[in-house]
């Protein structure tokens, strides 16, 4: 079917290759391919004589124009593709590592792609009488949980206890923010915490219907190549599936029938053996094909990490957010395929990660409030384009923070009330088609 497809090419200073066109295909060509059926023969002649170097965004309109259909001036001018597609080259296009701390425009900030999608959706069929193309999908959330630390760690709980000590006394002149240091440092210093966390997670989960979704880390009898200095920077978590711990929230995971993927190890994103050792590891232990990733620190590396993941196996993928800042990486609530150059449809699903805890924790903590109205504005925007998206907690912060516990549930309840799904990542394909031939 694919070579039916009208030929485009974008404007401006978009380079345009497979990769692109296959990822615009997937929010777009449904509505080509339906507005070449819907012209004459005659057009089609025409489009199909498509010059490589002509933009045949504006070729596709030129030939509705020309089929006496509309007058698409207006269109034209907007240059919806091109704008699209500068959003997802960023993502796709780079093959060094990606490690973005914040937004670097504002489009992402707020889902600029599906903005436009819709946008240029709404103008196709005002102009040309077509009837909507998007696929009805409901909006959907996976909440996902990274581990990074197990159990209870006396050295780990003093070094936290100060660190918030030392930030309670630092920021004495806002009282909230202070007293919420203090608070935790005297759980901390104290030993009033647990790293645990999966008993909670798993009780809401029980309460609430919904299968939770855990990403673990397979250290790996012989090492996962970090070297003794990098070892120190915890470029790593912490624990071994053999651990007690760790044994004990197996058991309890795979009776909850949660989701386990791979927390893949820092210098797995770009090695292939290191990676498929990894998920070979994590395979053995757990019983279950490992088809779901987030890398540990959100490191990844473009089109490097996606193909190791297609050659593996892997199926979804949902690193793509930010270390320091909520937003949306590739500017969408919605999961798209990432496409390589030459490998045709890969079939790895990219699940953007539009929430993480660490964020607000990091610098908000006692504002639990503002980020309960930041992530009801997500799911506001996951609602209206029928998004699909990952929220990031570690299930560490649920049984330290007993706000973040009380967030997480209040979440989890505002999902539901607004008429969404808690899905796992791997119900994608179920639940949220990509867009077919049509
Ligand atoms: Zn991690």
């Amino acid at each position: 079917m694919r070579d039916e497809r009208v030929s485009v090419q974008l404007a401006s200073d978009v380079p345009v290759d497979d990769t692109l066109l296959a990822t615009l295909n997937q929010f777009h060509f449904k509505s080509l391919k339906l507005q070449k059926k819907a012209v004459s023969p005659h057009v089609l002649k025409y489009m199909n004589k498509v010059d490589q170097n002509d933009h045949s965004s504006t070729y596709m309109l030129r030939g509705m124009e020309a089929a006496g259909k509309a007058n698409v001036q207006r269109l034209l001018k907007k240059d919806y593709l091109g704008m699209i597609g500068r959003h997802f080259n960023i993502y796709l296009k780079q093959s060094g590592r990606i490690r973005l701390g914040k937004a670097m425009n504002k489009d992402q900030l707020e889902p600029a792609v599906d903005i436009l999608a819709d946008e240029f959706e709404e103008d196709m069929v005002r102009h040309f009488g077509l009837t909507s193309f998007s696929p009805s999908r409901k909006f959907a959330v996976a909440i996902t949980h990274d581990v990074d630390y197990v159990g209870n760690y006396p050295i780990a709980n003093l070094k936290s206890g100060l660190v918030f000590l030392v930030n309670s006394l630092r920021t004495v002149m806002r009282p909230r923010l202070s007293m919420f240091y203090l608070k935790a440092a005297f759980r901390f210093l104290f030993g009033q915490v647990n790293y645990y966390g999966f008993d909670d997670i798993l009780k809401i989960a029980k309460q609430n219907d919904f299968r939770p979704v855990f990403f673990l880390f397979a250290k790996l009898p012989q090492g996962n190549k970090l070297g003794p200095l990098q070892r120190l920077r915890f470029l790593n978590p912490n624990y071994s599936l053999e651990n007690h711990d760790l044994s004990r929230a197996m058991k309890a995971i795979t009776e909850a029938n949660a989701e386990i993927g791979l927390h893949g190890s820092y210098m797995s994103a770009d090695d292939p053996d290191l990676l498929t050792a990894e998920k070979e590891y994590l395979e053995h232990k757990t019983g279950h094909a490992c088809q779901s990733i987030r890398q540990h620190y959100l490191n990844i590396y473009g089109r490097i990490s996606h193909e190791i993941y297609s050659r593996i196996g892997i199926q979804v993928e949902s690193t793509c957010g930010f270390i320091s800042e909520n937003g949306y990486l590739c500017s969408t609530t919605r999961p798209f395929y990432a496409v390589l150059p030459g490998h045709g449809q890969n079939q790895v699903i990219v699940l953007p990660m539009v929430f993480m805890d660490a964020v607000p924790l990091y610098f908000r903590p006692e504002n639990t409030a503002e980020v309960f109205a930041q992530l009801r504005k997500t799911l506001h925007w996951l609602k209206q384009f029928n998004g699909f998206a990952a929220f990031n907690f570690h299930q560490r912060v649920i049984s330290c923070f007993p706000e973040y516990k009380k967030l997480y549930e209040d979440i989890v309840s505002e999902i539901r009330d607004m008429g969404g799904k808690i899905a796992t990542t791997t119900e994608i394909e179920k639940l949220y088609p990509p867009c077919t031939d049509v």
